[in-house]
């Protein structure tokens, strides 16, 4: 797999990017890269990392890519530790990998399979975990760490909980309530790591044009992903007066 790209030593700052070869992950490592920021992308194909990498640096951005599917423990651990060794920083994690198998199914799916939310649960929610905790030293050593949950509205209770809201009729159990324990997660890891120079967000980029939702998704939502990477790169960014345990979208604050 490619791996780095000789950028000179700087001081600009290293993200991670996980499920970065595609969709919305690989808009938001082309956006960061816009800002000087070198970008890992974690990908779990080997195939689809090269082509990511080969299309950021095209695009101008000094990217690499590791292998990582973050439902495998020992992926997680070999990806954080190669990228101590090969840049020996990071200052960003966005913990983008994330599946809807209730939309992309093509059998009839049980909306209570306890399959269904297994592998949700492993990959939304168990995988963000897993990844953080392990890059989370290199984080601290930082002088402005940023983790970015990529979160979503589906996963807001105030939304599900609101006939007004236009979420409300939308009821995907094992995803919604995958990412109101990432939101979870969100709010106590910021609680942990109050008093460091780590800050801990969730984002919600809208309805983005990905694979995600199926195949229809693309057409259906109205959101390109390079557009919906601006929340994210925007929480990735964030300076020092930023909020860390708040939940946002491109217009603002959203109720968890
Ligand atoms: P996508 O196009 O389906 O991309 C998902 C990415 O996650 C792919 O790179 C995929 O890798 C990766 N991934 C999945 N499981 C993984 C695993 N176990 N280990 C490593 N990578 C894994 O979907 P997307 O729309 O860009 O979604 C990105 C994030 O945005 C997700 O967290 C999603 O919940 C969130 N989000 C999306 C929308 C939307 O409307 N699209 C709205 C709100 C939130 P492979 O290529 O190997 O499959």
């Amino acid at each position: 797999m490619t791996t780095t790209n000789t950028k000179p030593t700087t001081n600009e700052r290293v993200a991670l990017v996980t499920g970065g070869n595609r969709g919305l992950g690989l808009a938001t490592a082309r956006r960061l890269g816009r800002e000087g920021v070198t970008v890992v992308i974690g990908a779990r194909d080997e195939t689809r990392a090269r082509a990511a990498v080969l299309g950021l640096r095209e695009a101008g951005v000094w990217a690499s890519a590791v292998p990582l599917d973050v439902d495998d423990d020992a992926s997680v651990t070999d990806a954080a530790e190669r990228i101590r060794r090969e840049h020996g920083r990071l200052d960003i994690l966005v913990n983008n990998a994330g599946i809807l198998p209730e939309a992309t199914a093509t059998d009839a799916v049980d909306p209570l399979d306890p399959d269904l939310f297994w592998r949700t649960f492993r990959t939304n929610v168990l995988g963000a975990v897993a990844v953080t905790a392990a890059v989370l030293p290199l984080l601290l050593e930082s002088d402005r760490g940023r983790v970015v949950n990529v979160s979503s509205r589906m996963g807001s209770l105030s939304d599900q909980l609101d006939p007004a809201s236009p979420y409300h009729s939308l009821v995907v159990p094992a995803y919604q309530s995958s990412k109101a324990a990432l939101n979870g997660l969100t709010i106590a890891l910021a609680k942990k790591l109050a008093g460091t120079t780590v800050k801990v967000n969730a984002v919600c980029p809208g309805w983005v044009q990905t694979d995600l939702g199926g195949p229809d998704n693309r057409a259906a939502a109205p959101t390109p992903a390079d557009e919906a990477a601006e929340v994210v790169a925007r929480a990735a960014l964030m300076g020092e007066a930023g909020p860390s345990g708040s939940f946002f979208d491109a217009d603002g604050p959203v109720p968890w």
